[in-house]
């Protein structure tokens, strides 16, 4: 191989690593609601029951969703109590909304309200109605149903108020169900990125259905005639 074709290869592989498509999601809930046992169940399909993160953690992770690399960033975040709202800059910067509650703690529940509140001043309430944002609800610790504080048709509910998807599940003993509501939510993030890019183009272009709309103007005489 010359250096002119290994050239060639690196930037191959370059353009390839930058056309992944890469997608920001945020994890946002009261304390102790099991966002950092989802996050690495997700992650690493393993679940670890404990963790003292002091502070928000940061993850970036390549995953097939579909058949196609994408690169998960996951904000993994800890918050210190059920009055603390999420840093508005992270609300902004996230492409998708992971909000958990626990289906055993009724105040942590109530806490995703405030928190959708939250999320309705940082990123407009256009922009959530509009579903710019795309988000989705976990009800977890589905697994300790003796304990239960909030019901299956409350989360439904919910959802339905927020309009996002809604799953009851247990990081302690599910790996296919996470995995498959994040790789839903990211399928969203991937139709609003496509919806989007439309309609940027339809803007820039003036064209809307397709159909081009042209206005010939004085400077068109200087173009060819069919
Ligand atoms: P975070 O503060 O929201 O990040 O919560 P953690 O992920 O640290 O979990 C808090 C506690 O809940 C830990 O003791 C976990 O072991 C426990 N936990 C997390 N998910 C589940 C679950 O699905 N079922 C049960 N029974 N416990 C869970
Ligand atoms: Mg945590």
């Amino acid at each position: 191989m010359n250096s002119n074709s290994g050239m060639r290869g690196i930037r191959q592989v370059r353009r390839k690593k930058s056309s992944l498509s890469e997608v920001k999601l945020v994890i946002l809930g009261a304390p102790g609601v099991g966002k950092s046992a989802l996050t690495v169940r997700f992650l690493t399909k393993r679940y670890i029951g404990e963790y003292d993160h002091q502070s928000d953690s940061r993850y970036k992770h390549e995953i097939a969703v579909d058949g196609d690399p994408v690169i998960f960033e996951i904000c993994d975040t800890s918050t210190k109590s059920a009055v603390d709202l999420p840093a508005a800059e992270l609300v902004s910067w996230a492409d998708g909304l992971v909000l958990v509650y626990s289906i055993t703690d009724r105040s942590s529940f109530t806490y995703l309200k405030q928190v959708f509140n939250h999320i309705q001043d940082v990123r407009g309430v256009a922009q959530v109605k509009e579903k710019d944002v795309p988000m989705l609800i976990l009800g977890n610790k589905g697994d300790m149903v003796h304990l239960r504080q909030v019901s299956s048709e409350e989360g439904e509910i919910l959802a339905k108020d927020f309009d996002c998807n809604f799953l009851e599940v247990a990081a302690a003993d599910q790996v296919n169900e996470i995995a498959e509501s994040f790789y839903e939510l990211c399928r969203e993030i991937s139709a609003v990125r496509r919806k989007n890019k439309t309609s940027l183009l339809e803007r820039v272009l003036g064209t809307k259905n397709g159909n081009r709309v042209y206005h010939r103007g004085k400077s068109d005489s200087s173009l060819s005639k069919y």
